[in-house]
């Protein structure tokens, strides 16, 4: 039976618009479509920073910021009465993702690309020369190669995984209005507050620009949340920071953390972003599914060229990029801090507080001025100051919750 493309990519968030703008980049325009089940501008839960290497990537891609957006140069980091605010090297932009989402599929299908809107994949089958998808309208379309940048819900990421069961990272997030009494605040906040009432996570406060902000929490899988809960932690969080949250609105999503031995393709299908994991520490995912679409990108350019698509060397080429080596390392510092049941979190949150070098470099992380995988030594150096300090930062840690809470 003939193709009807050489891929098709099943998703056009940030990580389907990339890959299908690398897949230009190397001469394959006319044989590559994009399903996308909503049409755009289709409502995406996001905080909207776009954080980490995304700059990079977006440059390589030759993809550009063209939506409104608030460039924040301040990242602030709260825990109870204690509060410290960094100066980032390079701003991060925040953005409504609706516009920006949609601004990137305008921006691929300007370069040659098409994008089929309102049409979702309900099915895929993989037989020994091709990939064949059936779609919400009824079409039975084959291709070369499947790539799945179908977000957190994945069927490509169910297809590769079969019954592998994990628990899912929960962010809930909202857009509201500042009240016209309140100046606006231009840092990224980032509140570890609420980790002392079972959060392993923290809640955001984001301007963008109008007067609104964006507002959320993330909460890593160590105990199971309900929605409920983590709406409610959202709302008393906020109300100590005099921001009073709107009944209805706040949404959720859930999302898979990253894993550096998880398998992330099979032969002829292979998935980026959110199907293929999410930074664990943070719960952020949009430069992370833009770096990964340039390594998958090439590999489906290198399938082509010689044939074969097994595809075998591509979760180790992610690993190797720098994108997979923030993440694993993101990954082994998101277990440290949320990891441990009971107060064993406690030490590693006095880390990141007190530390006089922690704090920048998280903050060099969140704006990808500098790849902190490579910052081993720094974080080792860190490590040893810590275990000399314990006591007293553990003292400081107590005494900045005492002071919010009256706690023991
Ligand atoms: C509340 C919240 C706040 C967040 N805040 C941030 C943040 O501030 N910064 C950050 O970097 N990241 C953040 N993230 C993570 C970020 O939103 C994701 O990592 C990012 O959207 C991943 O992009 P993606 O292209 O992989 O997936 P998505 O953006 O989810 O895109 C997947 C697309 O695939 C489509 N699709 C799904 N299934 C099918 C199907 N069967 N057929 C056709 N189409 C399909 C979907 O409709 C969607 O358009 C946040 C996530 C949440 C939930």
């Amino acid at each position: 039976m003939q193709l009807n493309y050489s891929v098709i990519i099943i998703g056009a968030g940030p990580g389907g618009a990339s890959v299908a703008a690398r897949l230009e980049q190397h001469g394959h325009a006319g044989r590559v479509l994009v399903l996308e089940r909503y049409g755009f501008p289709r409502p995406k839960p996001c905080g909207g920073g776009l954080t980490g290497h995304v700059n990079e990537a977006m440059a390589e891609l030759d993809l550009t910021l063209s939506v409104p957006h608030w460039p924040a140069d301040l990242a602030r980091v709260r825990f109870g009465s204690f509060v410290r605010t960094v100066r980032m090297a390079r701003p991060v932009n925040i953005v409504r993702r609706e516009e920006f989402d949609h601004s990137l599929v305008e921006q691929v299908r300007a370069k040659g690309i098409e994008v089929a809107e309102g049409e979702g994949v309900k099915a895929i089958e993989v037989t020994g020369d091709a990939v064949t998808v059936t779609t919400s309208l009824g079409r039975t379309l084959r291709c070369s190669v499947l790539v799945g940048a179908d977000g957190a819900a994945s069927v490509t990421r169910k297809y590769i995984l079969a019954n592998a069961r994990t628990l899912p990272h929960r962010l809930f997030k909202m857009e509201m209005a500042l009240p016209q009494s309140r100046s606006i605040d231009p840092a990224m906040l980032y509140d570890f507050t609420p980790m002392v009432h079972g959060i392993r996570g923290y809640l955001w406060v984001f301007p963008l620009p109008g007067r609104r902000v964006n507002v959320g929490v993330m909460h890593y899988p160590t105990y199971r949340k309900s929605g409920i809960e983590l709406v409610e932690r959202l709302r008393s969080g906020l109300a100590e920071l005099g921001l009073s949250l709107p009944a209805r609105g706040a949404r959720g999503w859930p999302a898979w953390g990253y894993h550096p031995r998880a398998p992330i393709s099979r032969p002829r299908v292979l998935t980026v972003g959110d199907a293929a994991g999410i930074d664990g520490l943070t719960g952020e995912g949009i430069s992370v599914a833009m770096e990964h679409a340039v390594v998958a990108g090439d590999a489906v350019d290198q399938a082509l060229r010689t044939g074969d698509m097994s595809f075998s060397g591509y979760r180790q080429a992610i690993r190797r990029a720098v994108v997979g080596r923030e993440l694993a390392l993101d990954r082994w510092l998101a277990r440290l801090l949320y990891e441990k049941r009971g107060q064993g979190w406690r030490k590693w949150l006095s880390l990141v507080l007190y530390d006089p070098d922690v704090l920048d470099m998280y903050a060099a992380r969140v704006s990808g001025s500098e790849i902190l995988a490579d910052q081993k030594l720094r974080l080792y150096r860190a490590l040893l100051r810590h275990i000399c300090s314990l006591p007293g930062r553990n003292r400081s840690l107590r005494q900045a919750m005492t002071e919010m809470y009256s706690l023991t």
